[in-house]
């Protein structure tokens, strides 16, 4: 990069810009700026969720580059260089730290002049260049999103249709649809909205996460066996023991344990109190949990 000014290709990462206007002040510390930078949004959770890095954003200038961690409603951010602050109902935050040195450098003081518009933007998106210098539009975006969603819902029609072919008991069909799932776009989505993580312990391994329904396959409609929201990408450990009604989750995202586990089973088999999903519920999500709390957890 010879200039100063970013260029739609020099973008490599998922990255959100965040304005910073009359709050940025010139010789503020590094956590004033980081609190001023991660909160709070009016975003959407699940897009923010796909990001990886933020930016801070102060008269087109980079100020500073954040790797984001994780997303919480804005009254859970403690920012403690901010104790007063309003927080705006249904607005989001994140937790991170300033990003690794290689992110860092390549984009701080930089100018983002030619990718954010001047105007009246508080966050942007930045576009990762798709293919030679072509800069999706809003409508490009969403007819890509709406695509997968298709796919998806193609697939959950094919796996339907497979299994109403087959003249085999529950059980067994249920296995074939794990089977299915896990070959498919629906378990990609989770993939990539859970870093490829279990979204309770953070086994990290891909061969070994297992995409299952909040909502089980067998009580859902179409329209729910497709949609991610009722996707949690998990270890198969954790996987079994949400299958099988042991443990749920409430509405933060905390776990419910089953009394059926003794003390002995939760440290083997990895469940405590303090256990949590680590992204912040969607609203989809808890609905399909709501489902799953009432109907399957201790059944
Ligand atoms: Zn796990």
């Amino acid at each position: 990069m010879n200039s100063n000014v970013l260029k739609n290709e020099d973008i490599t990462e998922n990255i959100i810009a965040f304005k910073l206007t009359k709050s940025y002040k010139e010789n503020m510390t590094e956590t004033e700026l980081y609190d001023i930078t991660r909160g709070c949004w009016g975003v959407n959770l699940e897009r923010a969720q796909s990001v990886d890095y933020a930016f801070s954003v102060y008269k087109d200038t980079i100020k500073e580059v954040y790797k984001i961690e994780e997303w919480l409603p804005a009254e859970k951010l403690q920012r403690t260089t901010l104790p007063d602050a309003e927080v705006p109902e249904g607005t989001y935050g994140f937790k991170g730290k300033i990003a690794e040195k290689e992110i860092r450098d390549k984009y701080k003081g930089k100018s983002v002049k030619n990718l954010c518009k001047p105007g009246q933007y508080n966050f942007k998106y930045l576009p990762l260049p798709s293919s030679q210098n072509h800069v999706p539009n809003k409508d490009e975006i969403i007819n890509k999103e709406k695509s997968v969603i298709n796919q998806v819902i193609e697939e959950v029609q094919k796996i339907e249709e497979e299994i109403t072919s087959l003249n085999i008991d529950e059980e067994s069909k249920k296995a074939i649809v794990n089977v299915r799932i896990n070959q498919g776009k629906f378990r990609d989505l989770l993939l990539k909205r859970y870093k490829n993580k279990c979204c309770l312990c953070g086994v990290k391994n891909p061969k070994f996460l297992i995409a299952s329904h909040i909502k089980p396959w067998a009580e859902s409609e179409t329209k729910e066996k497709s949609d991610v929201n009722n996707g949690f990408l998990m270890c198969p450990n954790h996987d079994k023991l949400f299958d099988k009604g042991y443990i749920t989750f409430d509405d933060d995202g905390k776990i419910i344990i089953s009394d059926r586990l003794t003390e002995n089973n939760r440290v083997f088999l990895n469940v405590d109190s303090k256990m949590h999903i680590e992204l912040t519920l969607t609203e989809g999500n808890k609905k399909y949990l709501k489902f799953h709390r009432e109907n399957i957890f201790n059944r």
